[in-house]
C-alpha cells in the first residue's frame, strides 16, 4: 500500500501542521518530529502570571488566502485591531484612522498632522491600485527597497517617518525599510482587504486549531532532529529512524550540512510585556513612537484587543523593539522611562512581567515571492522542504510552503496525483 509510506515531517510550526493535514487529505499517516515542548513553532503562547503572552507581537491578516483556506475564523472567536494607528511623541498623541481602505475617512484625517493632505490623497490612490492587482502580479513587478518605492510614489518625509517607517518597521522587523516594495505592497494590499486581529485567547490558538483537524498524524514533541542523510534520520537522542520521505518544515541548514551558510541571518525583535491598572490607548489599536531616538517601535494594549489575555483584571501592555539593543540590563528601565516620557505616566507604575528576546523572528529572503511550484520544495531524492523561508516572512507564506511540499511528496509517490 502507498498509503504505509513512512512519511517524517520535521517541526510542527504552521507550516508542517498544514503539509500533515495534505497529506491526510490524501490518505497518509505522517509523524511530526518537534524539538520543542508544543506546536506553533514562532507562533506560540505562554500562560504567565494570570496572563497571556503571545512570543513576540504578531497578528493574523484575515485576507491572507491561505489563512482563509484552513483556519476556522469563527472558531479562532477572532479580536479585530481597528484599522490605523495612534502616532505617540512626548506630549502630543494623534491617530491615523483606517489609512487602508476608508476614503470616507480621508477628510478627518486631513486635519490630522501624519502627512499632508497630498500624501492623504496618495494613500487612497495607492489603496486603489493595490486593490485593482492580484497578489501574483504585485510579486511579478519589480523589486526595490519598501523607502525608495514611498519615495518614488510620492510620498512626503513627513508621513514617511510618521507612520510608515515606523508601522513596517514593526511588520518587517528592521529599520530602514529595505525589505522588498513586493512585500510592502502585499502587505498593504492585505491591511485594505481585511483585518488585523488575534484569536481572542492568543496566537498560538491558530496552531491548535490546526493540530486539531489532524486525526491520524502522530506529534512526538521534544524530539529534536540533529541531522538527515540520505533517508535516515538521526536524533539528538541518538536514536535513528528510516524514513520514506522526509519534509523539513524549518530551515534546513542545520540539518543537512550541504545547505550550510545559504542563508542569511534572521530578523531580531525584543517584545516587553508591563502589566497597569489600566490602558493609556483604551481602543485596539497599534500605537507608534516614530522618534528615532527611542527605543520603543510600537506598543499596543492586547487587552484592548482581546480581554482574555488578562485574567487578573490589569491591563497588558506589549512593546517591541526592532533596535539593536546594546545593554540588555539595563533595558527594561530605559524602556519604563521611554513610556513615561511619552505617557507622563510614572515610570514606576509599568510592572514588568517578561521580556522575550526573539533572535530568529523573521527570515531575511533574497527573493521575495509568492508562489512555490510543488517541484522547487525537493532537495534531493525523497527529501523536500517547507518553511515561510522559501518565500516570504508570514504566516501566509509557512502556510503555502507546508501545502506545496505534501503536493510535492504526494506527486513522488502518485505520479497522477
Ligand atoms: C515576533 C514575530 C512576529 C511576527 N509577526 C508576524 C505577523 O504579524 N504576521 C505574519 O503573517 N507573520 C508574522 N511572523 C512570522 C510567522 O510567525 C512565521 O512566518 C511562521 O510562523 C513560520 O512558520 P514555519 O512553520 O515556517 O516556521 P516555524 O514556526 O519556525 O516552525 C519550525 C518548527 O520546527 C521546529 N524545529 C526546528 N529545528 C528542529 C529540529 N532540529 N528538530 C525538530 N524540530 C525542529 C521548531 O521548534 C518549530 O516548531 C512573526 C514572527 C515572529 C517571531
Amino acid at each position: 500500500m502507498k498509503q504505509d509510506q513512512n512519511i517524517y515531517i520535521i517541526g510542527a510550526g504552521l507550516s508542517g501542521l498544514i503539509a500533515a493535514y495534505e497529506l491526510e487529505q490524501a490518505g497518509f499517516s505522517p509523524v511530526i518530529l518537534e524539538a520543542s515542548d508544543g506546536v506553533g513553532g514562532r507562533v506560540r503562547t505562554d500562560e504567565f502570571k494570570g496572563f497571556l503572552l503571545d512570543r513576540g507581537f504578531q497578528v493574523l491578516l484575515t485576507a491572507y488566502p491561505e489563512a482563509q483556506r484552513y483556519l476556522d475564523y469563527e472558531g479562532l472567536n477572532l479580536k479585530k485591531f481597528n484599522p490605523g494607528a495612534v502616532i505617540l511623541k512626548p506630549g502630543t498623541a494623534f491617530s491615523i484612522h483606517d489609512p487602508f481602505r476608508a476614503p470616507s475617512k480621508l477628510l478627518s484625517m486631513a486635519l490630522s498632522p501624519v502627512g499632508s493632505l497630498k500624501d492623504k490623497l496618495k494613500i487612497f490612490k495607492l489603496t486603489q491600485m493595490l486593490k485593482s492587482k492580484r497578489i501574483e502580479e504585485i510579486f511579478e513587478e519589480e523589486s526595490i527597497t519598501t523607502a525608495d518605492f514611498l519615495r518614488s510614489f510620492g510620498f512626503s518625509d513627513q508621513i514617511i517617518e510618521n507612520f510608515f517607517k515606523p508601522f513596517f518597521k514593526g511588520i518587517f522587523l528592521e529599520n530602514g525599510l529595505e525589505t522588498s516594495s513586493r512585500m510592502f505592497k502585499f502587505v498593504f494590499k492585505m491591511f485594505s482587504l481585511g483585518h488585523a486581529a488575534v484569536p481572542e485567547k492568543g496566537m498560538q490558538q491558530i496552531a491548535e486549531q490546526l493540530k486539531g483537524k489532524l486525526t491520524k498524524t502522530q506529534i512526538r514533541l521534544n524530539t529534536p532532529v540533529k541531522t538527515i542523510e540520505g533517508s535516515q534520520i538521526s536524533l539528538l537522542s541518538g536514536d535513528q529512524i528510516h524514513a520514506d520521505r522526509i519534509i523539513i518544515a524549518t530551515r534546513p541548514d542545520k540539518l543537512l550540512p550541504q545547505l550550510k551558510g545559504q542563508f542569511k541571518p534572521y530578523r531580531k525583535v525584543i517584545n516587553l510585556y508591563f502589566a497597569l491598572s489600566h490602558s493609556f490607548i483604551a481602543q485596539p489599536m497599534i500605537a507608534l513612537v516614530p522618534d528615532d531616538q527611542f527605543l520603543i517601535n510600537n506598543l499596543v494594549f492586547m487587552t484592548d484587543v482581546s480581554k482574555a489575555y488578562s485574567q487578573n483584571g490589569k491591563a497588558l501592555l506589549s512593546v517591541s523593539i526592532t533596535k539593536e539593543v546594546k545593554d540588555m540590563d539595563k533595558l527594561f528601565s530605559l524602556v519604563a522611562i521611554e513610556l513615561e516620557a511619552i505617557t507622563k505616566i510614572k515610570a514606576e507604575h509599568f510592572e514588568h512581567i517578561k521580556t522575550y528576546v526573539i533572535d530568529e523572528a523573521l527570515p531575511q529572503v533574497e527573493d521575495l515571492s509568492y508562489q512555490l511550484p510543488a517541484t522547487n520544495t525537493k532537495v534531493y531524492d525523497g527529501v523536500f522542504l517547507a518553511g515561510d523561508y522559501l518565500l516570504n516572512g508570514s504566516i501566509n507564506a509557512a502556510m503555502t510552503a507546508g501545502r506545496k511540499s505534501a503536493e510535492a511528496v504526494i506527486l513522488s509517490i502518485q505520479p497522477t496525483y
